[in-house]
């Protein structure tokens, strides 16, 4: 067993894999090492896959949305959903974990089950699940450690109703009321899942809005239609307090409400993990969040040392990671098989309804003080949709005034999350809002984008039907 690398990952998330995979293709001897018992990073034990998982199961063992067209609703009791949750969650994430781990053998990548350490001489050291410790050389080092929920002092984790986006996914009961604290994608997510299995949510921000990077439109309209569901948004409300008195497990509002959930899940932002690493002793710069500072090509402040994915901070999303990870290992090595960050990147929020966005919002577009057009296709009007019964959102488009070239998509409603990449690659293509002219599967939600392209036309000729 070689203990000289040409490339060592730290952490097998997406910006370790997918950069370690990289490397090891173009003939670099590569290893990981990853702490987890298995491979895969947040996305598969705690992030995108669980969660998206359960949002999947919750739909369907809830009759959402459809329930209205075919009348029929939640069919298990509460105890039996959870354990279908629980099962779904765990075969799915049992997948992708293998996948991630046949991806590492097949690219013969030597992977480590341990925790890693820097040493001050450069070298890493690792504390190796069987109990050995074991240290190996890189020429270059890629860490890829990802973040972790933030948890302020303020907070009582101790208190077992008090839970972060990881501990709430051993949830035991599907409680009767749940106090969110955090409206980013991870608290919005959450809140809708838990309102379709038909627990009493409130949602508390600190900010005006849900996700508060998505087009306002976009985001009043996700409140709207998560109220219609039955839950509760409590914006501009900084300060909240949570602890537990002799009258239960209290939230109190900076107006004074006390709320008195079964449950709280805080979910207001992550931190870089990067305890332990010894950082500081092999001179690599941290900012005052945990993140380490990088270059445009992932590279630290010591050259030989890279640092990709959420340990290096926002957008913190697994699509974004793995793409700065293969931009990373491409530089290490000059690989030049990709330089830069895609500047057109997609964000999914798999509420329910779901969220899509790509590109300018509109008030990005009007503080840019360029003339724009905006143009709104409803799914109410969308035959798919209506067949579905999915009749929720819109697609609405931001347009360039002068040469209609497509600016932005912001997409509300199923499958929200999958459509916004026919935008992306509008846009990236510098297509024109003239898509309505190309001939769509018909019927399709897809449609809705050349109906909302003919709206916009119709805003951009001053003469609106
Ligand atoms: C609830 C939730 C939902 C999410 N949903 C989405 C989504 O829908 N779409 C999306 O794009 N993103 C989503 N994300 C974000 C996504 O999970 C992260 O952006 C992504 O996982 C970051 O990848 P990474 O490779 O940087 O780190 P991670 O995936 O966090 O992987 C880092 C790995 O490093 C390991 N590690 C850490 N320290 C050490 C050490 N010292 N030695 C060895 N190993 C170590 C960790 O065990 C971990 O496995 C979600 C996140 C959460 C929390």
């Amino acid at each position: 067993m070689t203990d000289a690398f040409d490339f060592v990952v730290i952490g097998s998330g997406p910006a370790g894999e997918k950069a370690a995979a990289m490397a090891a293709y173009f003939g670099k001897s590569v290893a990981v090492i990853e702490r987890d018992p298995r491979p895969g990073g947040t996305v598969v034990s705690r992030g995108g896959i669980p969660t998206k998982t359960l949002r999947e199961a919750a739909m369907y063992v809830s009759g959402f949305h459809r329930r209205e067209v075919y009348g029929v609703g939640l069919q298990l009791s509460t105890s039996e959903v959870l354990d279908v949750l629980r099962a779904r969650a765990h075969d799915v994430t049992s997948l992708v974990a293998d996948g991630v781990a046949a991806n590492l053998d097949r690219h013969r990548i030597e992977y480590i089950n341990g925790s890693a350490s820097l040493t001050p001489d450069g070298r890493v050291s690792i504390d190796v699940s069987d109990g050995s410790v074991r240290v190996v050389t890189a020429s270059k080092l890629l860490i890829a450690t990802g973040s972790r929920p933030f948890r302020p002092d303020t907070v009582p984790f101790d208190d077992p109703a008090v839970d972060d986006s990881d501990s709430i996914l051993s949830l035991e009961s599907i409680p009767a009321s749940l106090v969110v604290i955090g409206g980013g994608p991870v608290g919005t997510e959450y809140a809708s899942i838990v309102t379709a299995l038909g627990s009493e949510v409130t949602l508390v921000d600190a900010g005006p809005r849900l996700i508060p990077f998505a087009d306002e439109e976009i985001s009043e309209r996700l409140a709207a239609a998560l109220t219609d569901d039955g839950a509760r948004f409590i914006f501009n409300a900084p300060g909240t307090t949570i602890r537990r008195t002799e009258n239960g497990l209290e939230v109190g509002l900076p107006d004074g409400e006390i709320i008195y959930p079964e449950k709280v899940l805080f979910a207001a932002g992550r931190a870089g993990n990067v305890e332990g690493l010894g950082l500081g002793e092999a001179g690599i710069d941290v900012d005052n969040r945990g993140h380490i500072l990088v270059n445009e090509h992932f590279q630290s402040s010591q050259p030989d040392v890279y640092a990709a994915g959420d340990v290096v901070g926002p957008p913190a999303l697994a699509s974004v990671s793995a793409e700065q990870g293969r931009i990373a290992a491409s530089h290490a090595f000059g690989l030049h098989v990709v330089d830069e960050l895609d500047s057109l990147p997609t964000f999914g929020v798999y509420s329910m309804p779901e969220v899509g966005m790509v590109g300018l919002t509109e008030q990005a577009a009007k503080e840019a003080g360029d003339p724009y057009a905006v143009g709104r296709a409803f799914f109410a009007d969308n035959g798919r949709s209506r067949i579905a019964g999915t009749t929720t959102g819109l697609i609405k488009l931001v347009v360039c005034r002068d040469d209609k070239r497509l600016l932005g998509v912001h997409i509300l409603g199923e499958d929200a999350a999958e459509l916004v990449h026919i935008g992306q690659a509008a846009i990236h293509a510098k297509d024109d809002v003239e898509i309505i002219h190309t001939t769509f599967n018909t019927p399709t939600r897809s449609e809705a984008y050349k109906f909302a392209a003919y709206d916009a036309l119709q805003d951009i000729s001053g003469h609106r039907l």
